[in-house]
């Protein structure tokens, strides 16, 4: 099969398709998505070698459960041992001995085939294309905010950072709060958040705080101090970026306010596939391009680009 193999650099290589084990389903990959921890893999984080690719819509080909047969589907990235005290608990995206599709042990997307544990799979309804399908994995990544905090209407809201991320952050959060304000560098990505009522405002003129709650959606270092700068004593900072650099950071601020901080990664998939369904979240306008595999230098360039924001792999 063909698949985007990193190893000293990345390459469209021809590999044998992977072997399906009991319990899991072949798939076959149709639409996947570029995100910024693809292009931070291939900088080198996590050391990881293999195939990338995590955010996908696919048919399954083979499992041992015939209802998933021919089934259109996403997947769940993480997959855990099943028997430790976390996959126990339902929370195996923390499981000590876990593979993360694409990104730790595990061969991902950006290939003609995986492989997933059939327990990791969700049907996409008929109604939602692959375009909105594909933005499953990174809703749910907005969503967990939701799961891990509680929102009031009146919680006054500041998202920093415009990539895809921090869009579907504020319009997420901005399902459950009033007053969301997004903080970002490019005007016309916040463009596409602000017909929700959503106040945008460019980074070198910062909004007046503090608000309640603080997302930094950045990854940058500047966003962190800006973000500490905004929070109100007692608030809660969320970071939904992993930093891939080594910044230094003033942490005092978090003792003298007594800010809670709170790290966040994946989400529940489930509640992500109805508000996809029901048109709660319209991500496709996030678009900007969708090429074939074959063409992955120019996507990968594009998908870095300051100015782009989703590009998506046409697989099969
Ligand atoms: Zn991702
Ligand atoms: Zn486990």
């Amino acid at each position: 099969m063909k698949a985007l193999v990193l190893k000293d650099k990345l390459e469209l290589a021809d590999i044998p398709p992977p072997v399906r084990k009991p319990g899991e389903a072949l798939i076959r990959i149709q639409l996947a998505g570029i995100c910024n921890t693809d292009l931070e893999l291939l900088r080198g984080y996590m050391d990881f070698a293999g195939v990338p690719g995590h955010e996908f819509v696919g048919e399954v080909v083979a499992s041992d459960d015939p209802r998933w047969t021919g089934r259109r589907i996403t997947g769940e990235i993480n997959a855990g041992c099943g028997q430790c005290r976390w996959c126990l608990e339902g929370l195996s995206r923390h499981c000590p001995k876990r593979t993360v599709l694409g990104i730790a042990g595990h061969q991902g997307a950006f290939a003609e085939y995986i492989v997933l544990p059939e327990a990791n799979l969700h049907q996409i309804p008929d109604h939602v294309t692959d375009r909105t399908a594909v933005f499953t994995e990174p809703l749910a990544a907005a969503l967990e905010i939701a799961e891990q905090i509680h929102l009031h209407p009146s919680t006054r809201v500041c998202v920093i950072g415009d990539g895809k991320l921090g869009l579907l952050v504020a319009e997420v959060l901005h399902q459950f709060c009033h007053d969301v304000t997004l903080v970002g560098r490019h005007h016309r990505k916040m463009a596409l958040v602000e017909p929700s009522g959503i106040v945008t405002t460019p980074l070198d003129q910062p909004p007046v705080g503090p608000f309640d709650l603080v997302v930094e959606a950045s990854g940058a270092a500047t966003g962190w101090e800006l973000a500490l700068s905004l929070v109100r004593p007692r608030g809660t900072l969320i970071l939904k970026s992993t930093f891939a650099g080594k910044a230094p950071l003033n942490l005092a601020p978090l003792v003298i306010d007594e800010i809670t901080l709170i790290g966040s990664r994946c989400g529940p998939f489930p509640p992500a596939i109805q508000w996809l369904a029901s048109g709660r979240i319209r991500p496709e306008p996030m678009i900007h391009a969708v090429l074939p595999l074959a063409e992955y230098e120019q996507a990968l360039a594009l998908a870095r680009s300051p100015e782009s924001l989703k590009v998506l792999l046409q697989i099969s």
